[in-house]
């Protein structure tokens, strides 16, 4: 990967916050695709917009790059108002990545990837050097796909190109709209897991729109749940929206093992005691400091194990057991517990 990849804006930015106020779509036809709905995304977060199918999720993304104009409301990209903005030009500084990428089939893949530093009237060099440094950004080999066409490439390598054809031009902002749905899982995650990466190093300010809840944990900082007519039922963290699910719609949306869910978003940290009563540290399985609660009872189910010690590099630095898994405080069960005891 390469770091100098966020540096062509110039001005040193490489995100922008995005703010949606009071914002609605009707359609001609009368549909009420959004009522009003706010967000705020900060610079350099990714959000995700999840709900059931039908409830204004694509609506709401393509407004912010005026793919749809909205009906009422008001969008700020940076503080700026997009509707004073030619929509051709803000498109230039946006990146959007759809379902089965939409790639140019007539045009190599590195041509395909050049399209918006194309627009933007870059010279010919300029442009094969930015394609060929997004290519190896994302994974592919420039030397090996960059003249291939699109259809000598398997479904995860085009969606790879997508990506890297929307961070061409540098974008402050990227739009992604089911973007890894239209590929196997198991070359799904690791998509998701590359895309993850990839972010830690562009930063960009992403909205990504999905209707799988474990994509959404996975990937969001913050997870936004939508109903019908894109009514906001919560906007949190993986974290605080599977342990404090605002609303049984929420949790009903969230799903019966989200318990399990919230394992593989709290960190392995937030269970840890010191290693004064662990005997010998060498037996009980190792999971990383980096590691999550999914990840130490995992390792403690295979090795048949009550707890694990926790590993900075080589260093042990603490342990887990598995009864301390189940007593890191769950939010939700706190409330409960709590309506319990003063309704007896
Ligand atoms: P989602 O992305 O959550 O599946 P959409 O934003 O695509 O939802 O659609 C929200 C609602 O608006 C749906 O009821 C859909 O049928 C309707 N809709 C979407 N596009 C149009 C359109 N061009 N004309 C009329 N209704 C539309």
């Amino acid at each position: 990967m390469d770091a100098t990849a966020t540096t062509d804006t110039g001005a040193g930015r490489s995100a922008a916050s995005i703010t949606l106020q009071n914002v609605g779509k009707v359609y001609p036809d009368g549909t009420v695709a959004v009522g009003d709905f706010s967000l705020d995304v900060q610079a350099g977060e990714l959000a995700v917009l999840i709900g059931p199918s039908g409830c204004g999720k694509s609506t709401v993304l393509r407004m912010i790059n005026r793919l749809i104009e909205p009906s009422k409301g008001t969008i700020l990209i940076d503080g700026k108002n997009i509707a004073d903005q030619d929509p051709v030009e803000l498109r230039r500084h946006i990146g959007y990545v759809i379902q089965n990428v939409g790639l140019f089939p007539h045009q190599t893949i590195r041509t395909n990837v050049g399209t918006v530093p194309r627009l933007l009237g870059w010279d010919r060099k300029r442009i094969k050097t930015r394609s060929d440094e997004l290519l190896d950004l994302v994974g592919l080999d420039p030397s090996r796909h960059g003249g291939r066409y699109p259809h000598e490439l398997s479904g995860g390598q085009r969606q790879r190109v997508g990506v890297a054809r929307a961070l061409a031009a540098d974008p402050l902002v990227l739009l992604m709209d089911e973007p890894f749905s239209a590929v196997d899982p198991i070359v799904r995650a690791r998509l998701q897991e590359e895309f993850l990466r990839l972010q830690a190093t562009v930063r960009k300010t992403i909205v990504l729109v999905t209707h799988d809840i474990d994509e959404a944990v996975r990937l969001g900082d913050r997870i936004a749940v939508l109903a019908q007519g894109g009514r906001l039922l919560q906007f949190a963290t993986p974290a605080e929206l599977l342990s404090n699910p605002a609303s049984d719609e929420v949790s009903r949306f969230v799903g019966s093992d989200r318990g399990i869910r919230r394992l593989a978003v709290t960190s392995v940290k937030d269970a840890m005691r010191p290693l004064g009563d662990v005997e010998d540290v060498d037996r009980p399985p190792k999971v990383p400091a980096n590691g999550t609660l999914y990840d130490a009872l995992a390792a403690m189910l295979t090795a048949d194990s009550l707890n694990v010690v926790v590993v900075d590099g080589d260093r042990p630095i603490g342990t887990v057991s598995r009864s301390a898994i189940f007593e890191v405080p769950n939010e939700e069960a706190a409330r409960r517990r709590d309506e319990t005891t003063t309704l007896a």
